[in-house]
């Protein structure tokens, strides 16, 4: 790795911090131009400090030269097998394991290559972006949209991760390629910053502080003085050197297009069929919520009451989506209209708008011989259940009317509010 000329110096700061409770700093950083990492050790005492030293030591050793998403993404691998290979030694215990974060910055890309909750974060223009995604319980709860950003990090599970190095010899690498600008500055960082100080106050530090090493102190003591339960971990890299500036570097980088041409191409397309995918649905379910439908209550047991519905929507599901919006209960009486109309009810019909719907049951009831006498008082004070006095139907709620009426046949959308 020394064979090469010496390159105008990169600006970075590389710092780590036991913090305020923890006996022993189970972290370990590495920050060898143009590759750097941090890696959090996770099993307790003589575990994780071993976990995540192996795991440095053998991505060292097995870097690529340049910087290339697929080769970085094998060294991880390889880090990976020199933690489970430790265990069977018994270098270190049964459990210990460790993430890894890893970038290689040159020639204006960055390559990330990521497993676990340490994290990496690109400062452009004073605008923090996270560049990786955590691989833990609270991270996987965030996006299926149970939990916030703040929640996340208060929560009690919060350091529980979904992956790791150290059990799986399959373990999948998360890779990220981006294109770095002059001025703009990497973070590499363990959770025991990320938990202890927001992103807000993050960013705001990144952006005051020219010089690296003050920014990289600064926010080891934010941690530090937000309780610094954990060991914390900071690498700063600023970016000087414009992209493709290095000329021998891009023909190095050319030859090796045919492979990342195919990645971009399949990225493209995946992104296009992703988008394809969400219009179509947008587009059906608008055109679905516009529709309307008449249901009839199940009558269980003799004399038991049929209940009318109307219902914004289509009746079904489509792949497990149900396709119903409001649900209105109307207080018309299903044994008082004509055979013909119950007939017609029973088939659950299907009209353009929930107005067509409402007009088409007031009509079966004006029409019906039995409803006769009292259909001009049910029509004052209006079909719905739930309406005041003949004015609007007052829809219920979508998540009342799912519990009332989706008893027999739509039990999938019971999904937390
Ligand atoms: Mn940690």
């Amino acid at each position: 790795m020394s064979k090469k000329k010496t390159r105008a110096t990169v600006p970075f700061a590389a710092l780590t911090h036991v913090g305020n409770v923890r006996a022993l700093n189970e972290d370990s950083l590495l920050a060898l131009p143009p590759l750097y990492a941090v890696a959090d050790g996770l099993g307790g005492h003589q575990s994780g400090e071993v976990a995540s030293a192996l795991a440095i030591e053998a991505l060292r050793d097995h870097a690529p030269k340049n910087p290339d998403p697929i080769a970085l993404a094998r060294a991880v691998q390889t880090a990976n097998q020199a933690v489970i290979s430790g265990i069977a030694k018994g270098t270190g215990r049964e459990g210990m394991g460790t993430t890894m974060t890893a970038v290689m910055v040159q020639n204006g890309r960055a390559v990330f290559a990521q497993v676990g909750d340490s994290r990496a974060y690109l400062l452009r223009s004073r605008s923090l972006t996270q560049v990786t995604e955590d691989h833990s319980v609270v991270a996987e709860m965030m996006r299926a949209g149970h939990l916030t950003a703040d929640e996340a990090r208060r929560h009690p599970q919060r350091s529980v991760i979904t992956r790791a190095l150290g059990s799986d010899p399959n373990l999948s690498v998360d890779t990220f390629d981006i294109t770095v600008l002059r001025g703009d500055r990497l973070l590499l960082c363990s959770d025991g910053l990320t938990t202890m100080v927001e992103d807000s106050h993050i960013q705001e530090i990144l952006a005051s502080s020219l010089d690296p090493n003050h920014a990289a102190e600064k926010l080891i003591q934010a941690a530090l003085d937000a309780g610094g339960v954990d060991n914390i971990s900071v690498i700063i890299i600023d970016i000087t050197e414009e992209a493709g500036a290095n000329v021998a570097a891009l023909k190095v980088a050319k030859k090796k297009r045919p492979r990342s041409k195919l990645w971009l191409w399949a990225l493209l397309w995946l992104a296009l069929v992703a988008a394809v995918g969400v219009g179509v649905y947008y587009a059906t379910m608008s055109y679905v919520e516009g529709r309307a439908y008449i249901s009839v209550s199940e009558a269980v047991g003799i004399g038991a009451e049929r209940t009318i519905y109307i219902s914004r929507g289509l009746p079904g599901h489509i792949l497990n989506h149900n396709l119903t919006f409001e649900t209105a209960a109307t207080r018309v009486d299903f044994s008082l209209l004509a055979p013909e109309f119950q007939a017609k009810l029973l088939l659950t019909p299907t009209y353009p708008n929930f107005t067509d719907a409402t007009s088409d049951l007031i009509t079966m009831v004006q029409r019906s011989p039995l409803y006769f006498e009292s259909a001009e008082l049910l029509l004052q004070e209006g079909i719905f259940e739930t309406a005041a006095g003949g004015g609007q139907p007052n829809l219920p709620r979508e998540s009342d009317q799912t519990r009332e009426f989706d008893q027999s046949d739509q039990p999938d959308l019971e999904t937390l509010p």
